[in-house]
């Protein structure tokens, strides 16, 4: 089913269908399925982004304005008319997916709404070829440009949102939450591998669909939200460290290393705070080892499993000293403590 769903989801964001090879309906339910499949997927990474960013946010110095609403462009897929059909849209932008105990979720938006105007302005006429979004692809351009307003509307005031649910046209005012900065999004594809760009965090579909459990999932979001929130990759590229493949040697190497150590620490801190189960970090690692044992997370950037899963054990000792304050525990690394 997996292989199947791949190959569906590249062809339908990849590969245009000429117009010689239309599509059998049995071919349109798979893709249907596949686009199903690819927003249950996108859910699960909003809505685990969202706890962690949210429960941490007393730890981070800086925060953002966050609704815990995921927006969907139909722009992003060839076959546009499918795609709307599968995500319930009535127009190009619509909600994908909405975060538990989020501001979205107690403004009773959610998945299928279609989005038509963000207060008095209408998606159509937002500007999507600002100097700030050349480095999106194109059809990513206006569901960026819809969150930076979004986000900047947030920071002065709460924000309506006009949608169209049903037929029926509604607006609805949004409150902010402030949380942890930090975007989340699921990157098709065939690969395991999960980023960290200092402010977007992707999980290749291919890996997501791997996790057993949400707190498995959670082990490597919060990974991947560490190196954020710590901002490895500006002290990484200060320093001129090499993240590419030479990266793997030498200096650089020891460099990286003492990142992914920094990130595996504070991970648990992060799980726990968002009452996710630190212990599926071991289980996570501890799996994924046994059936790949070599690849990049045992190169020498990396430790390799075994040193990973004892690395989480220590961690989650030292946490069982640290006391709590409202129910959480500060990370040392985040407060400098450490
Ligand atoms: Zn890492």
């Amino acid at each position: 089913m997996t292989r199947i769903w791949f190959t569906l989801l590249a062809l339908t964001l990849a590969a245009p269908l000429s117009a010689q090879e239309e599509p059998d309906a049995g071919f349109k339910a798979e893709m249907i399925l596949a686009l199903k499949n690819l927003q249950l997927l996108d859910h699960r990474l909003n809505a685990i982004g969202y706890r962690l960013v949210d429960a941490n946010a007393p730890y981070c110095d800086q925060k953002a304005a966050r609704t815990g609403l995921l927006l969907n462009d139909v722009a992003q897929y060839v076959d546009q008319e499918t795609a709307r059909f599968a995500l319930g849209f009535s127009g190009p932008i619509g909600i994908t997916a909405v975060a538990p105990d989020s501001p979205a979720e107690s403004a009773k938006l959610s998945p299928g709404d279609t989005l038509l105007a963000i207060n008095t302005m209408a998606v159509e006429e937002i500007a999507v070829d600002g100097p700030d979004l050349a480095n999106e692809p194109p059809p990513y351009r206006r569901v960026a440009a819809i969150n930076q307003m979004i986000e900047q509307a947030l920071a002065q005031r709460n924000v309506e949102l006009t949608i169209s649910r049903g037929g029926m046209n509604q607006t609805i005012p949004v409150a902010a939450a402030m949380t942890c900065p930090s975007q989340f999004q699921i990157r098709v594809s065939a690969d395991r591998s999960a980023s960290a760009d200092g402010k977007l965090v992707s999980v290749s579909s291919r890996l997501a669909e791997y996790f057993l459990t949400d707190d498995e999932f959670a082990a490597v979001v919060a990974h991947e939200l560490a190196h954020n929130l710590l901002k490895h990759r500006d002290e990484l590229d200060a320093k001129n460290v090499n993240r590419g493949f030479f990266g793997q040697f030498g200096e650089s190497a020891g460099q990286i290393k003492a990142a992914e150590i920094e990130a595996d620490r504070l991970s648990v801190w992060l799980m726990t705070n968002a009452g996710y189960d630190p212990q599926a970090a071991i289980r996570f690692w501890t799996r994924y080892g046994m059936e790949h044992g070599k690849g990049i997370f045992s190169a020498s950037t990396h430790y390799r499993w075994k040193k990973r899963v004892q690395l989480f054990e220590e961690e989650i000792a030292q946490m069982g000293a640290a006391v709590p304050v409202d129910g959480k525990l500060a990370p040392p690394l985040l407060t400098g403590q450490d």
